[in-house]
């Protein structure tokens, strides 16, 4: 049992999320079986993630010239892999690519390069109408056709829980996950959006009007931190705000223990009348007087 084709994934939909599990031949030790929680719509974010045009179909080069070298060939795309892209889509999409390069090496007339570069392109092609259903939550025709043709998904019944019996779902392609999670971005009211700092995708956690991601961008510093930062920087009066806000806000540690509500007394008055005078010397379009402002009222409060 040295392949995956003797497993099964399978997934079983919860209240709140997804339990995807996996069980793995070749690619890691034969034991493995792992199982991963996402939440919905976290398939078709990661698999959007994915940069089929370029950093996949670079990582995938050279393709091996003989079959028997294929095994390992598909477990150093996915060293080369697995750091930069979620993991669940990863196996998903290597396998797939597995069981094709099988199938062109048995029929010597078949074109490696010409079926691979189609391989990507078709995966690329539901990218795109991915994209424009989450914006648009309309399935569109190309979209229709690769639910209707390509998914295969099985069902059975978990009778391994005493309580309740569950449906768990099994399926060995990425476009029937693709599809369950179409299905629950649908009836759940899924947003997806692209970061605006690094681009990639996100499900915004609990503003919908949110417009970076949650994920460490550079200097252990998230998509948000950096972003509002670089936002400030553009507006020197917030900047300023920001700055005299920190140094009022460190005071109320400092006075912790003589002034124990310092907060409620001194630090929010400050903050509301600073507030104010940011916006009406913004308006005015006078950063002087706002900063002089800063530096008169630093104690009034
Ligand atoms: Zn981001």
């Amino acid at each position: 049992m040295n392949t995956l084709e003797n497993f099964h994934n399978f997934l079983e939909i919860r209240e709140e999320d997804y339990c995807i599990v996996y069980a793995t031949g070749n690619i890691f030790p034969v034991e493995n079986i792992i199982s991963v929680e996402k939440k919905y719509g976290e398939v078709i974010k990661d698999f959007l993630n994915f940069d089929f045009i370029d950093k996949i179909a670079n990582a995938i080069n050279p393709i091996p010239a003989k079959s028997k070298y294929i095994n390992d060939y598909i477990d150093e795309c996915y060293q080369k892999l697995k750091n930069n892209n979620d993991e669940i889509v990863l196996i998903f999409f290597l396998e797939e690519y597995r069981c094709i390069l099988l199938d062109i090496f048995d029929d010597p007339n078949e074109d490696i390069v010409s079926n691979v570069k189609f391989y990507l392109y078709s995966l690329i092609m539901i990218q795109e109408n991915l994209l424009s259903f989450i914006r648009t939550g309309e399935i569109s025709n190309g979209l229709l056709t690769m639910l209707k043709s390509i998914t295969n998904i099985q069902v059975r019944i978990d009778f391994s829980k005493t309580t309740s019996y569950n449906f768990l779902y099994e399926t060995r392609d990425i476009y029937s996950l693709l599809a369950i999670d179409i299905k629950m971005i649908k009836d759940k009211s899924i947003i997806i959006k692209k970061c605006a700092n690094c681009g990639k995708y996100f499900i915004p956690s609990n503003r919908s009007d949110e417009i970076y991601c949650d994920n460490v961008f550079r200097s252990g510093k998230t998509c948000k931190q950096v972003g509002y930062e670089e936002k400030e920087k553009k507006d020197p009066f917030k900047s300023l705000y920001t700055k005299a806000r920190k140094t009022q806000h460190a005071r109320i540690h400092r006075n912790i223990e003589n002034k124990p509500n310092y907060k409620e007394a001194h630090y929010i008055p400050w903050r509301t009348a600073a507030e104010k005078a940011r916006d009406y010397y913004k308006s005015i379009n006078d950063l002087d007087g706002f900063q002089k402002w800063i530096e008169d009222n630093k104690d009034s409060f």
